[in-house]
C-alpha cells in the first residue's frame, strides 16, 4: 500500500497537525492545566499523527465554568433566536468552505477514505448546523385550556415555555467524528444551551478544527468549549460533574451505562446513542440487483464502524446462496488501503484496539464453526486493516451473531417464513435499526412495523437526513438524534398558570 504525505497534498491540512493542538476554554486556546499532551495516530500506518493537549478533571471543572458563566451572564441567552439561528447557519456554511481540509483531517485522523468524508461526512455535518438554524426561531410552546373541579368559577391563562436545559456535556466517539459533533453541537445551540464537548481520544482533531470555526463564526466565548482526553479521565469527569444539567453521549452500550451511573449524583439529564446489532432482511422477492449491493454497503460502509451497521444479514431461504455469494464477491472486490489513496474503498480500523477487537471476533466465529466466505483475516503488517468479511454457517447463540463487532463482518443466515423471522430478527440486546429488501409493498411495511427498531429502511440503508430521528429501542440509546425530537434532549417544559378572572 502507497504512503501519501499529507504535506503533499494539503498543506493547511499539514500546518494544523504540524503543531501541538490545544483546548477551547472560554474562547482560548489553552493547554492542559496538567501541562499533558497526548497522541493522535494515523491508523495506516500506526504512526503519531499530531499531538493534543490532554483534558482531565481540572480542565473539565474549567470548561464547565466557563459554560455556565456563559449561560447564566453572557449574551447568548440574551440574543434573539433568530440572532442564534443566524450563527448557527453561518458555521454550516463556514464548514462548507473548509471541506477539503475537513475531509483530511477526518481521513487521516480516523482512517476512512477522503472521498468518502468528503461526499458525506462534511457535506452532511454542514447541514445538520443549517438544519438546526430554522429551529432556533421554532421552539414553541402550547397554550392550555383547563378545567379545575375545585375552582369552577375561575379563569386561567396557561401556556408551557421551552427553554434551555443549561449547561450541557456531550461525549462523542470516533467513527464520524465530525459529523457527531455536529448532531450534539446542532440542537444544543438552536435550543440555547451552553457545552462542554469531549471529542473521543483516537479522532479529536477535526472536532478542534471546527471549535476554530465556531470562534470565527461569532459565536460567544464559554458558549462552546471543547476539551480533549481520554474517556475514564475526562469524560467520566463531564458525565460526573455536579454543575452539568445534561450529557448526552454517543458510544457503546457498555459505556454509556457507565454515563448513566456517573450522572445519578445531580441526576443530570442523560440521552444516549449506543450499540447495534442491525438485521437486515432480503426476501426472495427483493429486486436482487439492489439488494445484493445494498446489503453489502450496510456492513461495509466505514468499515462497518457504524452503530447502525446492518451486521445480521437474514436472507430468504431460495435466495440465500446467490445473494451471499453475491455480497462475498462485492467484499473481495473491495479496494483495502490507506484513506488518502484515491484508490481507496476501504481504509483501515481506527485503532489497534478495534482490530484487536475484531480479529477476536473473527477467531470466536471460526472457532466455533462459522465459514468465511470472503475475507476473515488482519490484512498486512503495517497499520490496522482488517479484510471485509462474510460469515455463513453461523447459528444465533454464536457471539458473532449476538454481540456488536463494530467492524466490516456480516453474518449472513437463511430464513424460510416471515413468522420465523421477526422473532429472531428482534432477538438481540439491541434495536438500533434494521434492513428490509422486497418488492411487495405491503410485506415492507409490516416488517418495519414489527421490528424493534428506532430506523427501518425499506429498499435503501444508511440513509441520513438532519430532518430524520435517528436513535435506539432496547439497550441502543435513550431519546432521537436529530429530527425536531431531538430538541426534547435539549429544552425543559416550563408551565405557567395565571389566573385571569
Ligand atoms: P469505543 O469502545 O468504540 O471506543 P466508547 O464508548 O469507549 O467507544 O467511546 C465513546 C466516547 O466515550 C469517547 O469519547 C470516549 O473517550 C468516551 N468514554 C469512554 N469511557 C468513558 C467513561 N468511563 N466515561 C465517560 N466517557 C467515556
Amino acid at each position: 500500500m502507497a504512503t501519501i504525505s499529507i504535506a503533499q497534498v494539503d498543506p493547511r491540512v499539514a500546518s494544523f497537525i504540524g503543531k501541538p493542538r490545544k483546548m477551547l476554554i472560554n474562547g482560548n486556546w489553552v493547554e492542559a492545566v496538567s501541562g499533558k499532551t497526548f497522541p493522535t495516530y494515523d491508523p495506516s500506518t500506526g504512526e503519531v499523527l499530531a499531538t493534543v493537549a490532554e483534558g482531565d478533571r481540572a480542565d473539565i471543572d474549567l470548561a464547565v465554568k466557563a459554560a455556565r458563566k456563559a449561560f447564566a451572564f453572557g449574551p447568548w441567552r440574551k440574543m434573539s433566536p433568530s440572532e442564534r439561528g443566524r450563527l448557527i447557519w453561518k458555521l454550516g456554511d463556514l464548514i462548507d468552505e473548509h471541506v477539503e481540509e475537513f475531509a483530511y483531517l477526518e481521513s487521516l485522523d480516523n482512517g476512512k477514505p477522503l472521498t468518502i468524508a468528503r461526499a458525506a461526512d462534511v457535506p452532511l455535518a454542514a447541514e445538520l448546523f443549517r438544519y438546526m438554524a430554522g429551529w432556533a426561531t421554532k421552539l414553541e410552546g402550547n397554550t392550555i385550556p383547563l378545567s379545575v373541579p375545585y375552582t369552577p368559577k375561575a379563569k386561567y391563562l396557561s401556556y408551557t415555555l421551552r427553554e434551555p436545559i443549561g449547561v450541557v456535556g456531550q461525549i462523542i466517539p470516533w467513527n464520524f467524528p465530525l459529523l457527531m459533533a455536529a448532531w450534539k453541537l446542532g440542537p444544543a445551540l438552536a435550543t440555547g444551551c451552553t457545552i462542554v464537548l469531549k471529542p473521543a481520544e483516537q479522532t479529536p482533531l477535526s472536532a478542534l478544527r471546527l471549535g476554530e470555526l465556531i470562534m470565527e463564526a461569532g459565536f460567544p466565548e464559554g458558549v462552546v468549549n471543547i476539551v480533549p482526553g481520554y474517556g475514564e479521565t475526562a469524560g467520566a469527569a463531564l458525565a460526573a460533574h455536579m454543575d452539568v444539567d445534561k450529557v448526552a453521549f454517543t458510544g457503546s452500550t457498555e459505556v454509556g451505562k457507565l454515563i448513566v451511573q456517573a450522572a445519578t449524583g445531580n441526576l443530570k439529564k442523560v440521552s444516549l446513542e449506543l450499540g447495534g446489532k442491525s438485521p437486515n432482511i432480503v426476501y426472495k422477492d427483493a429486486d436482487l440487483d439492489l439488494a445484493i449491493p445494498g446489503a453489502a454497503s450496510a456492513i461495509f460502509f466505514n468499515h462497518g464502524q457504524c452503530c447502525c451497521a446492518g451486521s445480521r444479514l437474514y436472507v430468504e431461504k431460495p435466495i440465500f446462496d446467490k445473494v451471499v455469494e453475491g455480497i462475498a464477491e462485492n467484499a473481495r472486490k473491495i479496494q483495502v488501503g490507506a484513506g488518502l489513496d484515491p484508490n481507496t474503498q476501504m481504509g483501515p480500523l481506527v485503532s489497534e484496539e478495534q482490530l484487536k477487537r475484531v480479529c477476536g471476533y473473527l477467531d470466536s466465529g471460526l472457532s466455533q464453526g462459522a465459514k468465511a466466505l470472503a475475507g476473515g483475516r488482519k490484512r498486512g503488517e503495517k497499520g490496522y486493516f482488517v479484510e471485509p468479511t462474510v460469515l455463513v454457517d453461523a447459528t444465533e447463540d454464536m457471539k458473532v451473531v449476538q454481540e456488536e463487532i463494530f467492524g466490516p463482518v456480516v453474518v449472513a443466515m437463511p430464513f424460510t417464513d416471515p413468522e420465523e423471522l421477526v422473532p429472531r430478527a428482534n432477538d438481540n440486546i439491541y434495536g438500533l435499526a434494521a434492513g428490509v429488501w422486497t418488492n411487495d409493498i405491503g410485506k415492507a411495511h409490516r416488517t418495519a412495523e414489527l421490528i424493534n427498531a428506532g430506523t427501518v429502511w425499506i429498499n435503501c440503508y444508511n440513509i441520513f437526513d438532519a430532518a430524520l430521528p435517528f436513535g435506539g429501542y432496547k439497550q441502543s440509546g435513550w431519546g432521537r438524534e436529530m429530527g425536531h425530537e431531538v430538541l426534547n434532549n435539549y429544552t425543559q417544559t416550563k408551565a405557567v398558570c395565571a389566573r385571569v378572572a
